[in-house]
């Protein structure tokens, strides 16, 4: 049987720094603040919305909504993103996306401040992923990948990882964090010809294909960790991963369970960033 890494045990963990931070801020007579910009009414985002919030309130973080009706305008957003960069008491921003096809997203999301920038939204805030500058904040997503890693001392150096999913929000980021890790990566993706062939050769697999079952016994062997990006609802309408986890985690050394991996790490996350953003500013 496989070791299960649970997001609870990692949040737990990265809870009690978070709060630490916020009484050293509080200290100061700064209260660390997110603002939610939402376009429309989305469940999923209202749903991510919900267990933000929830976090926020349980790590003494404010949290602030924008609600805005899923017509609006290009102008209006734009200008909205405006007044929260311009805002002192607010640190963190996060814009559901995709948004509306009427809006350029790649002009609005690019209008947000670096500083307050804490899901990496702007190019800008990529460019430090890959550059390894401190500029705005890394992905939430895969830095709870690394986040699970690290609480459970899984060593990347020197490892083999394979990462399945090649977007700019989990998996293009995951690798670059696992080269930081000194791990050896290898990014699969649609094309890849013979994938579990090559996932079987990792040490390390991060899967984020937003498929539902994508990964089953034969990607996997003995002495491999699994972390379960995906989040699908199967025909049973209950959530599941894109790793089959029946089938796999038998196999394998250490995988996390969907629900009840990455998904509950990712808003502490998120949240840390948003302290992390108010201490940038009151330490300078
Ligand atoms: P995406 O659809 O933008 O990207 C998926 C990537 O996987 C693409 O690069 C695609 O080429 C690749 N892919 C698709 N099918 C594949 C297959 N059969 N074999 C190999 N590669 C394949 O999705 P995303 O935003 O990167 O998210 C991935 C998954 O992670 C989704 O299930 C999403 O819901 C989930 N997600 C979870 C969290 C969390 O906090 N746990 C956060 C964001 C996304």
């Amino acid at each position: 049987m496989a070791k299960q890494l649970l997001g609870k045990e990692v949040t737990a963990a990265l809870n009690e720094k978070i709060k630490a931070n916020v009484a050293e801020l509080q200290g100061k007579g700064v209260n660390p603040t997110l603002c939610i910009i939402r376009v429309g009414e989305n469940p999923s985002d209202i749903s991510y919305e919900r267990g933000a919030t929830k976090r926020c309130e349980t790590l003494g973080v404010a949290c602030e909504k924008i609600l805005l009706p899923g017509d609006v305008t290009q102008e209006e957003l734009l200008a909205t993103i405006d007044k929260v960069n311009k805002d002192d008491h607010i640190h963190g921003v996060l814009l559901f996306r995709p948004l509306p096809k009427h809006l350029d997203q790649a002009v609005i999301e690019n209008a947000l401040a670096a500083e307050k920038d804490v899901d990496c939204m702007t190019d800008l805030s990529m460019s430090g992923v890959f550059t390894g500058k401190k500029i705005g904040f890394p992905p939430c997503t895969p830095q709870a990948c690394m986040e699970i890693l690290d609480h459970y001392g899984i060593d990347c150096t020197g490892k083999k990882a394979v990462v399945i999913g090649r977007s700019l929000v989990v998996g293009k980021p995951a690798a670059m964090m696992l080269v930081k890790k000194n791990a050896t990566v290898t990014i699969c993706h649609t094309r890849t010809v013979d994938m579990p062939s090559v996932a079987k050769e990792a040490d390390i697999v991060i899967v984020a294909a937003g498929r539902a079952g994508v990964v089953g016994a034969d990607y996997v062997r003995e002495g491999q960790t699994i972390i379960d990006v995906g989040i699908n609802v199967n025909a049973e309408g209950k959530l599941c991963g894109d790793v089959d986890y029946a089938a796999v985690e038998p196999i394998v050394d250490a995988i996390t369970p969907v629900p009840g991996g990455v998904g509950s790490v990712t808003t502490s996350v998120l949240v840390g960033h948003v302290v992390e953003a108010a201490m940038r500013k009151v330490n300078g």
